[in-house]
Protein backbone atom coordinates (compact mmCIF):
# COMPACT_ATOMS: atom_id res chain seq x y z
CA UNK A 1 0.00 0.00 0.00
CA UNK A 2 1.53 3.39 -0.80
CA UNK A 3 2.32 5.99 1.90
CA UNK A 4 0.70 8.65 2.89
CA UNK A 5 2.53 12.17 3.38
CA UNK A 6 2.34 12.29 6.86
CA UNK A 7 3.60 8.77 7.23
CA UNK A 8 6.67 9.31 5.00
CA UNK A 9 7.34 12.85 6.51
CA UNK A 10 7.95 11.05 10.33
CA UNK A 11 10.56 8.84 8.20
CA UNK A 12 12.23 12.08 6.19
CA UNK A 13 15.21 13.88 8.59
CA UNK A 14 12.71 17.30 9.93
CA UNK A 15 15.64 19.75 9.40
CA UNK A 16 13.32 21.77 6.83
CA UNK A 17 17.02 22.63 5.08
CA UNK A 18 15.38 22.69 1.94
CA UNK A 19 18.08 21.11 -0.38
CA UNK A 20 15.37 19.39 -1.67
CA UNK A 21 13.99 22.63 -3.40
CA UNK A 22 10.83 22.83 -0.63
CA UNK A 23 10.36 24.85 2.25
CA UNK A 24 9.73 22.07 4.89
CA UNK A 25 10.35 18.26 4.67
CA UNK A 26 6.47 18.23 4.92
CA UNK A 27 6.00 19.71 1.97
CA UNK A 28 8.44 17.47 0.13
CA UNK A 29 6.68 14.32 1.90
CA UNK A 30 3.63 15.46 0.07
CA UNK A 31 4.84 15.82 -3.14
CA UNK A 32 6.18 12.26 -2.46
CA UNK A 33 3.24 10.52 -1.32
CA UNK A 34 1.37 12.45 -4.93
CA UNK A 35 4.41 10.55 -7.37
CA UNK A 36 5.28 14.08 -7.90
CA UNK A 37 9.05 14.14 -6.82
CA UNK A 38 11.92 11.49 -6.35
CA UNK A 39 13.27 10.84 -2.82
CA UNK A 40 16.89 11.08 -4.45
CA UNK A 41 16.53 14.99 -4.17
CA UNK A 42 16.98 14.29 0.03
CA UNK A 43 20.26 14.65 0.74
CA UNK A 44 19.50 12.92 3.95
CA UNK A 45 17.21 10.74 3.23
CA UNK A 46 17.76 7.41 5.95
CA UNK A 47 18.49 4.21 4.18
CA UNK A 48 14.70 3.38 6.49
CA UNK A 49 12.71 5.84 4.20
CA UNK A 50 14.27 4.74 0.88
CA UNK A 51 13.60 0.85 1.66
CA UNK A 52 10.09 1.89 2.89
CA UNK A 53 9.40 4.08 -0.12
CA UNK A 54 11.40 1.84 -2.37
CA UNK A 55 8.87 -1.23 -1.46
CA UNK A 56 5.39 1.11 -1.73
CA UNK A 57 6.50 2.32 -5.07
CA UNK A 58 7.14 -1.04 -6.42
CA UNK A 59 4.45 -1.58 -9.26
CA UNK A 60 1.86 -3.32 -8.23
CA UNK A 61 0.99 -5.24 -11.24
CA UNK A 62 3.72 -7.05 -12.66
CA UNK A 63 5.58 -6.16 -15.87
CA UNK A 64 4.73 -9.30 -18.46
CA UNK A 65 6.09 -9.63 -22.15
CA UNK A 66 5.42 -11.30 -24.83
CA UNK A 67 7.54 -12.19 -27.93
CA UNK A 68 10.86 -10.93 -28.41
CA UNK A 69 12.65 -8.37 -31.04
CA UNK A 70 11.75 -4.39 -31.44
CA UNK A 71 7.70 -5.27 -31.54
CA UNK A 72 7.90 -7.18 -28.60
CA UNK A 73 4.80 -6.33 -26.42
CA UNK A 74 5.58 -5.17 -22.56
CA UNK A 75 2.14 -4.34 -20.19
CA UNK A 76 1.64 -3.91 -16.91
CA UNK A 77 3.11 -2.14 -14.18
CA UNK A 78 0.48 0.12 -14.28
CA UNK A 79 0.22 2.68 -11.25
CA UNK A 80 -3.65 4.55 -11.45
CA UNK A 81 -7.02 3.25 -11.97
CA UNK A 82 -7.67 6.74 -13.48
CA UNK A 83 -5.42 8.29 -16.65
CA UNK A 84 -5.72 11.96 -15.15
CA UNK A 85 -4.35 10.70 -11.85
CA UNK A 86 -0.50 10.08 -13.32
CA UNK A 87 -0.48 8.26 -16.63
CA UNK A 88 -1.27 4.61 -18.32
CA UNK A 89 2.16 3.45 -18.97
CA UNK A 90 2.52 0.23 -21.44
CA UNK A 91 -0.48 0.92 -23.97
CA UNK A 92 -2.70 -2.63 -24.90
CA UNK A 93 -1.54 -5.12 -27.74
CA UNK A 94 -4.37 -5.06 -30.20
CA UNK A 95 -4.42 -8.65 -32.56
CA UNK A 96 -6.46 -10.67 -34.74
CA UNK A 97 -7.87 -14.05 -33.54
CA UNK A 98 -6.89 -16.41 -36.90
CA UNK A 99 -8.72 -20.08 -36.90
CA UNK A 100 -6.29 -22.79 -38.24
CA UNK A 101 -9.07 -24.11 -40.28
CA UNK A 102 -8.06 -21.27 -42.62
CA UNK A 103 -6.01 -22.27 -45.71
CA UNK A 104 -2.23 -21.72 -45.90
CA UNK A 105 -3.04 -18.72 -48.81
CA UNK A 106 -5.75 -17.11 -46.69
CA UNK A 107 -3.70 -17.14 -43.65
CA UNK A 108 -0.81 -15.15 -45.64
CA UNK A 109 -3.33 -12.97 -47.05
CA UNK A 110 -4.76 -12.12 -43.57
CA UNK A 111 -1.55 -11.75 -42.54
CA UNK A 112 -0.30 -9.18 -44.97
CA UNK A 113 -3.26 -7.47 -44.45
CA UNK A 114 -2.89 -6.41 -41.02
CA UNK A 115 0.62 -6.14 -41.54
CA UNK A 116 -0.12 -3.13 -43.97
CA UNK A 117 -2.71 -1.68 -41.53
CA UNK A 118 0.49 0.34 -39.80
CA UNK A 119 0.13 3.98 -39.98
CA UNK A 120 1.98 6.95 -38.82
CA UNK A 121 -0.22 9.32 -36.32
CA UNK A 122 1.21 12.60 -34.88
CA UNK A 123 4.70 10.84 -34.71
CA UNK A 124 4.41 7.43 -33.78
CA UNK A 125 3.62 4.54 -35.82
CA UNK A 126 0.50 2.66 -35.07
CA UNK A 127 0.58 -1.07 -35.65
CA UNK A 128 -1.64 -4.05 -35.11
CA UNK A 129 0.63 -6.38 -32.34
CA UNK A 130 -0.31 -9.79 -32.23
CA UNK A 131 -1.59 -12.52 -34.10
CA UNK A 132 -3.90 -15.09 -31.77
CA UNK A 133 -3.93 -18.69 -33.86
CA UNK A 134 -6.49 -20.54 -32.62
CA UNK A 135 -6.41 -24.32 -32.63
CA UNK A 136 -10.56 -24.87 -34.05
CA UNK A 137 -9.80 -27.67 -36.02
CA UNK A 138 -9.08 -29.69 -32.65
CA UNK A 139 -5.96 -31.55 -35.06
CA UNK A 140 -2.37 -30.91 -33.93
CA UNK A 141 -1.16 -31.28 -36.86
CA UNK A 142 -2.70 -28.56 -38.63
CA UNK A 143 -2.62 -26.26 -35.55
CA UNK A 144 1.36 -26.72 -35.77
CA UNK A 145 0.87 -26.18 -39.42
CA UNK A 146 -0.46 -22.87 -39.30
CA UNK A 147 1.77 -21.74 -36.38
CA UNK A 148 4.50 -22.27 -38.64
CA UNK A 149 3.15 -20.32 -41.74
CA UNK A 150 2.29 -17.43 -39.63
CA UNK A 151 6.00 -17.36 -38.01
CA UNK A 152 7.76 -17.48 -40.86
CA UNK A 153 5.90 -13.79 -42.34
CA UNK A 154 4.91 -12.11 -38.84
CA UNK A 155 7.68 -11.24 -37.21
CA UNK A 156 5.62 -9.67 -34.20
CA UNK A 157 4.34 -11.14 -30.81
CA UNK A 158 2.44 -14.38 -31.63
CA UNK A 159 -1.03 -16.24 -29.21
CA UNK A 160 -1.40 -19.72 -29.20
CA UNK A 161 -5.08 -20.94 -28.43
CA UNK A 162 -4.78 -24.89 -28.79
CA UNK A 163 -7.18 -27.37 -27.96
CA UNK A 164 -5.19 -29.36 -25.75
CA UNK A 165 -1.66 -30.13 -24.43
CA UNK A 166 -0.42 -32.21 -27.00
CA UNK A 167 -1.50 -29.14 -29.68
CA UNK A 168 0.65 -26.82 -27.49
CA UNK A 169 3.98 -28.99 -27.61
CA UNK A 170 3.83 -29.23 -31.24
CA UNK A 171 3.30 -25.71 -32.04
CA UNK A 172 6.08 -24.51 -29.28
CA UNK A 173 8.51 -26.61 -31.41
CA UNK A 174 7.59 -24.11 -34.02
CA UNK A 175 7.43 -20.71 -32.27
CA UNK A 176 8.97 -21.23 -28.79
CA UNK A 177 12.04 -19.11 -29.17
CA UNK A 178 9.67 -16.18 -29.88
CA UNK A 179 8.10 -16.13 -26.46
CA UNK A 180 4.37 -16.80 -27.58
CA UNK A 181 1.84 -16.13 -25.38
CA UNK A 182 0.05 -19.14 -24.35
CA UNK A 183 -3.76 -18.96 -24.40
CA UNK A 184 -5.83 -21.59 -21.59
CA UNK A 185 -9.00 -21.31 -22.70
CA UNK A 186 -12.12 -20.93 -20.75
CA UNK A 187 -12.34 -23.80 -17.65
CA UNK A 188 -9.92 -25.45 -19.66
CA UNK A 189 -8.76 -28.47 -17.73
CA UNK A 190 -5.59 -28.08 -18.92
CA UNK A 191 -4.61 -24.93 -16.87
CA UNK A 192 -2.07 -26.62 -15.18
CA UNK A 193 -0.19 -28.04 -18.00
CA UNK A 194 -0.36 -25.04 -20.33
CA UNK A 195 1.20 -23.12 -17.13
CA UNK A 196 3.85 -25.72 -16.86
CA UNK A 197 5.08 -25.71 -20.70
CA UNK A 198 4.88 -21.71 -20.08
CA UNK A 199 7.62 -22.26 -17.31
CA UNK A 200 9.50 -24.17 -19.06
CA UNK A 201 9.58 -21.96 -21.93
CA UNK A 202 10.08 -18.24 -20.10
CA UNK A 203 6.21 -17.71 -21.75
CA UNK A 204 3.96 -15.23 -20.42
CA UNK A 205 -0.04 -17.13 -19.97
CA UNK A 206 -3.29 -15.85 -20.31
CA UNK A 207 -5.64 -17.77 -17.71
CA UNK A 208 -8.98 -17.49 -18.87
CA UNK A 209 -11.83 -18.04 -16.21
CA UNK A 210 -15.43 -19.27 -16.24
CA UNK A 211 -17.05 -15.58 -16.59
CA UNK A 212 -17.12 -14.77 -12.40
CA UNK A 213 -14.18 -13.20 -10.47
CA UNK A 214 -14.19 -16.28 -7.90
CA UNK A 215 -13.14 -18.83 -10.59
CA UNK A 216 -11.07 -16.61 -12.58
CA UNK A 217 -8.55 -16.22 -9.39
CA UNK A 218 -8.89 -19.49 -8.79
CA UNK A 219 -7.56 -20.47 -11.89
CA UNK A 220 -4.96 -17.82 -11.59
CA UNK A 221 -4.05 -19.93 -8.31
CA UNK A 222 -3.52 -22.96 -10.25
CA UNK A 223 -1.60 -21.30 -12.91
CA UNK A 224 0.82 -20.21 -9.98
CA UNK A 225 0.51 -22.83 -8.19
CA UNK A 226 1.69 -25.26 -11.72
CA UNK A 227 4.78 -22.67 -11.89
CA UNK A 228 3.48 -19.91 -14.15
CA UNK A 229 5.21 -16.57 -13.72
CA UNK A 230 4.28 -14.31 -16.30
CA UNK A 231 0.28 -13.98 -16.15
CA UNK A 232 -2.69 -12.48 -18.06
CA UNK A 233 -5.76 -12.13 -16.39
CA UNK A 234 -8.90 -12.89 -18.89
CA UNK A 235 -11.76 -13.39 -16.26
CA UNK A 236 -13.73 -14.17 -19.98
CA UNK A 237 -17.21 -11.82 -19.01
CA UNK A 238 -20.19 -12.42 -20.96
CA UNK A 239 -21.69 -8.87 -20.80
CA UNK A 240 -20.18 -5.50 -20.92
CA UNK A 241 -21.47 -4.53 -17.19
CA UNK A 242 -19.61 -7.81 -16.13
CA UNK A 243 -16.46 -7.18 -18.30
CA UNK A 244 -16.65 -3.29 -16.83
CA UNK A 245 -17.16 -4.39 -13.02
CA UNK A 246 -14.70 -7.36 -13.25
CA UNK A 247 -12.06 -5.37 -15.03
CA UNK A 248 -12.14 -2.32 -12.51
CA UNK A 249 -12.29 -4.71 -9.28
CA UNK A 250 -9.05 -6.61 -10.84
CA UNK A 251 -7.18 -3.02 -11.32
CA UNK A 252 -8.28 -1.63 -7.90
CA UNK A 253 -7.45 -4.71 -6.13
CA UNK A 254 -4.14 -5.05 -7.53
CA UNK A 255 -3.65 -1.44 -7.03
CA UNK A 256 -4.31 -1.50 -3.45
CA UNK A 257 -2.45 -4.66 -3.05
CA UNK A 258 -5.23 -6.54 -1.65
CA UNK A 259 -4.95 -9.78 -3.19
CA UNK A 260 -1.98 -11.28 -4.63
CA UNK A 261 -3.72 -12.73 -7.15
CA UNK A 262 -4.96 -9.60 -9.18
CA UNK A 263 -1.12 -8.58 -9.12
CA UNK A 264 -0.99 -9.05 -13.07
CA UNK A 265 -2.09 -7.05 -16.08
CA UNK A 266 -5.73 -8.33 -17.82
CA UNK A 267 -6.46 -9.24 -21.29
CA UNK A 268 -9.26 -10.19 -23.18
CA UNK A 269 -11.18 -12.29 -25.92
CA UNK A 270 -13.59 -10.36 -28.43
CA UNK A 271 -15.97 -12.72 -30.18
CA UNK A 272 -19.58 -11.91 -31.51
CA UNK A 273 -21.85 -9.15 -32.39
CA UNK A 274 -21.04 -6.88 -29.30
CA UNK A 275 -17.32 -6.44 -30.27
CA UNK A 276 -17.23 -2.96 -32.00
CA UNK A 277 -19.06 -2.03 -28.66
CA UNK A 278 -16.54 -4.06 -26.34
CA UNK A 279 -13.47 -2.88 -27.96
CA UNK A 280 -13.34 0.92 -27.27
CA UNK A 281 -14.37 -0.24 -23.44
CA UNK A 282 -11.06 -2.43 -23.48
CA UNK A 283 -9.26 0.08 -24.92
CA UNK A 284 -10.26 2.63 -21.65
CA UNK A 285 -10.47 0.32 -19.04
CA UNK A 286 -8.05 -1.94 -18.58
CA UNK A 287 -6.95 -4.96 -20.79
CA UNK A 288 -3.39 -4.99 -21.57
CA UNK A 289 -4.11 -7.48 -24.54
CA UNK A 290 -7.05 -7.42 -26.72
CA UNK A 291 -7.82 -10.04 -28.88
CA UNK A 292 -10.64 -9.83 -31.29
CA UNK A 293 -12.39 -12.43 -33.65
CA UNK A 294 -13.58 -11.47 -37.17
CA UNK A 295 -13.46 -7.88 -36.50
CA UNK A 296 -14.32 -5.60 -38.86
CA UNK A 297 -11.81 -4.08 -40.69
CA UNK A 298 -12.63 -0.53 -40.46
CA UNK A 299 -12.75 -1.22 -36.97
CA UNK A 300 -8.73 -1.19 -36.46
CA UNK A 301 -8.09 2.07 -37.43
CA UNK A 302 -10.39 4.11 -34.87
CA UNK A 303 -9.06 1.78 -31.88
CA UNK A 304 -5.60 2.29 -32.70
CA UNK A 305 -6.14 6.35 -32.97
CA UNK A 306 -8.41 6.00 -29.21
CA UNK A 307 -5.50 3.72 -28.17
CA UNK A 308 -2.81 6.37 -28.84
CA UNK A 309 -5.05 9.14 -26.88
CA UNK A 310 -5.79 7.14 -24.07
CA UNK A 311 -2.28 6.30 -23.28
CA UNK A 312 -0.39 9.71 -23.93
CA UNK A 313 0.72 11.18 -20.63
CA UNK A 314 -2.24 13.97 -19.71
CA UNK A 315 0.20 15.84 -18.10
CA UNK A 316 2.91 16.27 -21.16
CA UNK A 317 1.48 16.94 -24.41
CA UNK A 318 2.92 15.46 -27.30
CA UNK A 319 5.46 17.93 -28.66
CA UNK A 320 7.70 18.31 -31.80
CA UNK A 321 11.24 20.49 -31.65
CA UNK A 322 10.63 24.36 -32.63
CA UNK A 323 12.56 24.25 -36.08
CA UNK A 324 11.45 25.46 -39.98
CA UNK A 325 10.04 22.19 -41.59
CA UNK A 326 10.28 21.86 -44.84
CA UNK A 327 7.29 20.89 -46.84
CA UNK A 328 7.97 19.53 -49.99
CA UNK A 329 10.84 21.04 -51.62
CA UNK A 330 10.44 24.68 -50.62
CA UNK A 331 12.58 27.61 -52.28
CA UNK A 332 12.97 31.28 -51.07
CA UNK A 333 9.22 31.81 -53.08
CA UNK A 334 7.75 29.90 -50.73
CA UNK A 335 5.32 30.71 -48.61
CA UNK A 336 6.11 31.20 -44.49
CA UNK A 337 3.98 29.70 -41.97
CA UNK A 338 3.65 29.78 -37.92
CA UNK A 339 2.57 27.50 -35.61
CA UNK A 340 3.03 25.80 -32.07
CA UNK A 341 4.63 22.99 -31.58
CA UNK A 342 1.78 20.44 -30.48
CA UNK A 343 2.04 17.54 -32.08
CA UNK A 344 -1.28 17.48 -33.35
CA UNK A 345 -1.30 20.36 -34.28
CA UNK A 346 1.87 20.20 -36.21
CA UNK A 347 1.15 17.06 -37.81
CA UNK A 348 -2.74 18.63 -39.07
CA UNK A 349 -1.06 21.62 -40.78
CA UNK A 350 2.30 19.73 -42.28
CA UNK A 351 -0.25 17.06 -43.92
CA UNK A 352 -2.72 19.96 -45.17
CA UNK A 353 0.09 22.08 -46.66
CA UNK A 354 0.86 18.65 -48.18
CA UNK A 355 -2.20 17.37 -49.98
CA UNK A 356 -2.75 21.19 -51.20
CA UNK A 357 0.25 20.52 -53.60
CA UNK A 358 1.91 23.87 -52.53
CA UNK A 359 5.69 23.76 -50.76
CA UNK A 360 6.15 25.98 -47.78
CA UNK A 361 8.60 26.55 -44.91
CA UNK A 362 6.68 25.43 -41.56
CA UNK A 363 8.15 27.50 -38.44
CA UNK A 364 7.06 25.83 -35.30
CA UNK A 365 7.70 27.59 -32.44
CA UNK A 366 8.62 25.97 -29.02
CA UNK A 367 5.03 26.96 -26.42
CA UNK A 368 5.19 23.88 -24.25
CA UNK A 369 3.39 21.71 -27.10
CA UNK A 370 0.35 23.52 -26.55
CA UNK A 371 -2.43 24.11 -29.49
CA UNK A 372 -2.32 27.68 -31.07
CA UNK A 373 -5.49 29.15 -28.37
CA UNK A 374 -3.72 27.36 -25.34
CA UNK A 375 -0.79 28.84 -26.03
CA UNK A 376 -1.69 32.44 -27.01
CA UNK A 377 -4.08 32.10 -24.25
CA UNK A 378 -1.17 31.47 -21.62
CA UNK A 379 1.20 33.42 -23.02
CA UNK A 380 3.24 31.40 -24.66
CA UNK A 381 2.66 32.01 -28.34
CA UNK A 382 2.82 36.03 -27.99
CA UNK A 383 4.37 38.47 -30.66
CA UNK A 384 7.63 38.57 -28.69
CA UNK A 385 8.43 35.05 -28.76
CA UNK A 386 7.25 34.66 -32.22
CA UNK A 387 9.70 37.71 -33.46
CA UNK A 388 12.31 36.06 -31.37
CA UNK A 389 12.00 32.50 -32.73
CA UNK A 390 11.33 33.76 -35.87
CA UNK A 391 15.22 35.56 -35.59
CA UNK A 392 16.78 32.88 -34.45
CA UNK A 393 15.72 31.03 -37.27
CA UNK A 394 16.96 33.05 -39.56
CA UNK A 395 14.00 33.14 -41.84
CA UNK A 396 14.82 36.40 -43.49
CA UNK A 397 18.00 33.77 -45.31
CA UNK A 398 15.53 31.51 -45.65
CA UNK A 399 12.81 33.39 -47.72
CA UNK A 400 13.09 36.30 -50.39
CA UNK A 401 9.24 37.58 -49.87
CA UNK A 402 9.02 39.20 -46.34
CA UNK A 403 5.61 37.90 -45.77
CA UNK A 404 4.36 35.30 -42.67
CA UNK A 405 1.41 33.73 -42.55
CA UNK A 406 0.34 33.40 -38.61
CA UNK A 407 -2.49 30.98 -37.52
CA UNK A 408 -6.35 32.63 -37.68
CA UNK A 409 -7.65 31.98 -34.26
CA UNK A 410 -3.85 34.70 -33.18
CA UNK A 411 -5.23 37.17 -35.98
CA UNK A 412 -5.25 39.83 -33.09
CA UNK A 413 -1.36 38.65 -33.09
CA UNK A 414 -1.36 40.54 -36.35
CA UNK A 415 -0.25 44.29 -35.35
CA UNK A 416 1.70 43.70 -32.52
CA UNK A 417 3.96 41.17 -34.73
CA UNK A 418 4.41 43.68 -37.27
CA UNK A 419 5.86 45.76 -34.61
CA UNK A 420 8.18 43.38 -33.19
CA UNK A 421 9.03 42.30 -37.06
CA UNK A 422 9.53 45.77 -38.96
CA UNK A 423 9.64 45.57 -42.83
CA UNK A 424 7.46 42.22 -42.25
CA UNK A 425 3.78 41.68 -43.70
CA UNK A 426 2.04 39.81 -41.25
CA UNK A 427 -0.97 37.69 -43.32
CA UNK A 428 -3.40 35.85 -41.20
CA UNK A 429 -4.08 32.58 -42.51
CA UNK A 430 -7.16 30.09 -41.76
CA UNK A 431 -7.97 29.21 -38.22
CA UNK A 432 -8.71 25.54 -38.94
CA UNK A 433 -5.41 23.35 -40.92
CA UNK A 434 -8.68 21.76 -43.29
CA UNK A 435 -8.89 25.09 -44.71
CA UNK A 436 -5.14 25.79 -45.83
CA UNK A 437 -5.62 24.65 -49.24
CA UNK A 438 -7.93 27.14 -50.27
CA UNK A 439 -6.33 30.06 -48.58
CA UNK A 440 -3.00 29.27 -50.42
CA UNK A 441 -5.47 29.31 -54.33
CA UNK A 442 -7.06 32.49 -52.90
CA UNK A 443 -4.42 34.52 -51.28
CA UNK A 444 -0.95 33.39 -52.35
S1 LIG B 1 16.21 18.05 1.63
FE1 LIG B 1 15.41 16.47 3.00
S2 LIG B 1 15.82 17.31 5.02
FE2 LIG B 1 16.01 19.00 3.63
S3 LIG B 1 13.96 19.96 3.56
FE3 LIG B 1 14.04 18.51 1.91
S4 LIG B 1 13.21 16.67 2.79
FE4 LIG B 1 13.74 17.94 4.50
Amino acid sequence: MALTGLQIYKLLPKTNCKECGYPTCLAFAMKLAAQKEELSKCPDASEEVKAALGAASAPPIKLVTIGTGEDKIAVGEETVLFRHDKTFFHHPAIGEILPDTMGEGELIKRVNYLKSLDFERAGEMLKVNIIALENKSGDVETFARAVKTVSKIWNRPIALIPHSSAALDLAMKETAGNKPLIIAGSGSSEISAFARTAKEYSCPLMVCGDGTLEGTLKAVDEAKKAGAEDIIINPASDTLSNFLTHQTVIRRAALDRLDPRTAYPTGVILRGDDLPLLAPAAICKYPAVILMENPPDELYISLMTLRQNIYTDPQKPLQVEGLVYPIGEPDENSPLIVTTNFSLTYFMVSSEIDSSGVTAHLAIIEAEGMSVLTAWSAGKFTAEIIANSLKEMKIAELVKHRKIIIPGYVASLQGELEEEMPGWEILVGPQEASDIGDYFKQVW
